[in-house]
């Protein structure tokens, strides 16, 4: 396979957008499809949770290439098609057809289906009035409802929940996060940043119940919701419910095709899947985990813009035939409110915090431990500590605790000077 074939990208989100560009950049010559289900060109999914609702974005701003650039990178984009089904021939050569009976040939595939926001199996589940939130089309249905309710019950104290109850509070929505952990945000950060991000919520107006279970959505009139029902039989009224429980990979398509999947379709770290031919980047893949410093677990998904970005990236270096592995230090943001949250790295659990209070009121940084190694930061409102510590995990160099405690020194300026070598 020779890049003067065709190149068929299932997928036009962030990652197909980005493998689709770097393929072209780096050389691929012949013909790019990028097919996808949605009927918008492909646009930036974080706003949808933040500027979006408030109004402060408009659909179109949130386009991430122009027509133009498309046309001038030669990539067809196929809006509007969904593909239902996968012909591979074991040579990395196959077909895909679209639900509308339309197929597609191709010398090489990349899968870049993304993921489905995930529903709770619970009674009133499907009453009018609760919501998920993945695309466009739900951003809009949510941000005319948020017009109206009187009061949201946001069901997950993650990431896309958090973001949506601090738009809604701002909007002067009586707003509630029920949280099934004992903190918010529970996989990707400590309990001391939790806290601290909890408090600004409720400084707000936010109510925070964690350790808490949802049994059931109380039908009000005519299949709206009007309260959500907790398993202990406290009622929470709510005109509104907003599902935030993670998503799950779309991952269907490649299993059908044959693709080995587990929690997403398994690639290694050249993003190729089991057929050794097919690739798949972004939130629908299982990859090799691309920290300098092993994470949580060897192989996992990383759901961000950060790593579709990244992993396609590299993705295009594997199309091309000179195979960059992805190595990456993962990172992730959120914007709730007035917080800024970045995390740089992976932690496990286990891993020592060293806290450094900011200088103005709402900054905090807090610094991950393993052994005498900087592996990983959450930073609220500290965009520079963010950047220093990526920047020193990128180049395995670390910085004693003591270093670190010390807040008199800016972190950048303690990374910055002659610094330890992390390793061993
Ligand atoms: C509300 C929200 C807020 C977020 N905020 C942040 C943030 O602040 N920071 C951050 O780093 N990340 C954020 N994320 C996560 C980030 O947007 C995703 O990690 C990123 O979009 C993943 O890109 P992707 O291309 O892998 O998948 P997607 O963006 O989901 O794109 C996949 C595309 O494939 C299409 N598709 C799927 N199956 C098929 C098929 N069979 N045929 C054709 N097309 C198909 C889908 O319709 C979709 O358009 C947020 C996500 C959401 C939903």
């Amino acid at each position: 396979m020779t890049a003067h074939g065709r190149l068929l990208i299932v997928g036009a989100g962030q990652a197909g957008v980005q493998t689709a560009s770097s393929a072209r950049d780096l050389g691929w010559r012949g013909p790019i499809t990028l097919l996808g289900a949605e009927p918008h060109s492909p646009y930036a999914r974080p706003p949808l949770s933040k500027a979006f609702l408030n109004g402060k974005a408009t659909a179109d701003s949130l386009a991430l290439r122009t027509p133009e650039f498309y046309a001038d990178h030669r990539i067809d984009l196929v809006r509007d098609e969904h593909v239902h089904s996968l012909d591979l021939a074991g040579d990395g050569t196959g077909s895909a057809v679209a639900a509308s009976g339309r197929r597609w040939a191709f010398d090489r595939l990349v899968l870049a289906t993304g993921a489905a926001p995930r529903r709770l199996p619970l009674e009133g589940a499907d009453l009018d009035g609760v919501v998920v939130l993945r695309d466009l089309n739900d951003a809009s249905v949510l941000a005319g409802r948020l017009h109206t309710a009187d009061s949201l019950v946001v069901v997950g104290g993650g990431f896309v929940g958090l973001e949506v109850a601090a738009a809604a509070a701002a909007a002067g929505i009586r707003t509630t996060v029920l949280e099934i952990a004992s903190s918010l945000m529970n996989r990707v950060v400590s309990p001391v940043t939790a806290e601290i991000v909890e408090k600004a919520h409720r400084a707000c107006g936010i109510r925070v119940m964690t350790g808490v279970r949802p049994a059931r959505f109380v039908d009000g009139a005519q299949g709206s919701v009007a309260a959500v029902e907790l398993d202990n039989g406290i009622r929470l009224p709510a005109s509104l419910v907003l599902i935030g429980v993670g998503a799950s990979p779309r991952d269907a398509l490649a299993a059908a095709a044959g693709l080995r999947c587990d929690n997403g379709i398994v690639v290694d770290d050249q993003s190729r899947a089991s057929d050794g031919h097919t690739l798949a980047v972004g939130d629908c893949a299982n990859l090799p985990d691309p920290s300098p410093t092993p994470g949580p677990a060897p192989r996992l998904r990383l759901e961000s813009v950060d790593n579709a970005v990244e992993q396609a990236r590299a993705a295009a270096t594997t199309l091309m035939g000179s195979p960059q592995p992805y190595r990456s230090v993962p990172c992730f943001w959120s914007d709730q409110g007035s917080l800024k949250l970045q995390i740089a790295g992976l932690a496990r659990p286990d891993d020592d915090i060293v806290v450094r209070a900011g200088k103005r009121p709402g900054q905090h940084t807090a610094l991950r431990y393993r052994g005498t190694h900087l592996v990983s930061a959450e930073c609220v409102n500290s965009p520079i500590d963010f950047l220093s510590v990526r920047r020193a995990i990128a180049a395995g160099t670390s910085l004693s605790r003591e270093a670190a405690a010390d807040t008199q020194v800016p972190l950048k300026k303690h990374l910055s000077a002659p610094v330890t070598t992390g390793r061993g």
